[in-house]
């Protein structure tokens, strides 16, 4: 059983404002399949093997019954970071710089509200989303890193990989690699170069819980589980690598729900208190009819679901 949904979005988000999908139904529950518009058939692949694993076989049992999650901060004002900081709840803020249109002294002032709304003991990490150049990267880490009383650690600086692993080398905040890890193989390729200090995965592109928990292993980097904006049910499945992983020494990137506007399940996976439970939510009937997609759309991603699944590896 297959189901589309098509779900607004709060704010435009990678240059998206709704954010659409496949939900499969199997033994083993729901799973999500919801690849990114742009991406072709054989980057989708892995996409729909994480959706598979969710609906048929399910995933390994749980270490840990609720995951730390981070508050994220866009490239707002100090005064509005301070509030959504103040008002998330969680211990770790994620913040926005590097935003194209803003300069190095936004920033610093963005950070040092998070510092103080977080207090002390919160850990501050912050992502660029591979806008600076590797020169601009190492004054700008330095400056935000003074500015935020310690950094936890600057999320993909510059674009390319061999640029993260110089940036690496210049500076002493750690180093985590986001965009740089898309397909399966990215991650070794960081290994390899020594780009990073923490590895962001994501249990779609990488294609599911037990595959990324084998590139955990093999890359031997500490993970952060992210997501990438799924609903609940899709969430679901990033806390349940971050739930499995032997080890976890960062919250998760997994507080998105709330990015939609609304979502599948009875119970959408919110955080509390900066945690979010293990669990499998359940889906929502009435929420399957008010996000269904229209006849079009339901027919597109049909048609993309047939084309991945003769796509072989
Ligand atoms: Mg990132």
């Amino acid at each position: 059983m297959t189901y589309v949904f098509s779900v607004p979005m709060r704010t435009r988000f990678r240059g998206i404002t709704v954010r659409e999908g496949v939900l499969l139904r199997g033994d083993a529950g729901w799973g999500e399949w919801s690849p990114f518009l742009e991406y072709d058939d054989h980057v989708a692949r892995p996409w729909l093997a994480c959706a598979r694993e969710a609906a048929d076989v399910g995933w390994p049992e749980p270490l840990r019954d609720a995951v730390p999650v981070n508050v994220t901060v866009p490239a707002t004002d100090p005064e509005r970071a301070h509030a959504i900081v103040r008002a998330g709840g969680c211990r770790t803020a994620k913040v926005k710089v590097a935003e194209r249109g803003q300069v190095l002294a936004d920033d610093l002032a963005r950070v040092e509200a998070v510092r103080d709304a977080l207090g002390p003991d919160g850990l501050v990490r912050v992502d660029a989303n591979g806008a600076w150049d590797v020169d601009e990267a190492v004054r700008a880490i330095g400056a935000i890193d003074r500015a935020a009383g310690g950094l936890e650690y600057v999320e993909q600086p510059v674009a390319s990989v061999e640029d993260l692993a110089r940036v690496r080398r210049r500076v002493d905040v750690p180093v985590a690699a986001d965009e740089s890890i898309r397909r399966a193989e990215d991650p070794y390729r960081v290994r390899d170069l020594e780009a990073a200090d923490v590895a962001v995965l994501k249990v779609q592109p990488l294609g599911g819980v037990r595959a990324c928990l084998r590139i955990a292993e093999d890359i031997g980097l500490p993970v952060v589980v992210s997501s990438a904006l799924e609903t609940s049910v899709g969430i679901a499945a990033g806390v349940a690598l971050a739930a499995a992983l032997p080890e976890l020494h960062h919250a998760c990137g997994l507080a998105t729900v709330q990015l939609l506007t609304d979502d599948v399940a009875t119970d959408p996976l919110l955080p509390v208190d900066g945690m979010l439970p293990v669990v499998r939510p359940e889906v929502d009937a009435a929420a399957l009819t008010r996000l269904g997609a229209d006849a079009d759309r339901v027919r597109h991603w049909e048609r993309r679901l047939a084309a991945v699944e003769e796509e072989r590896p």
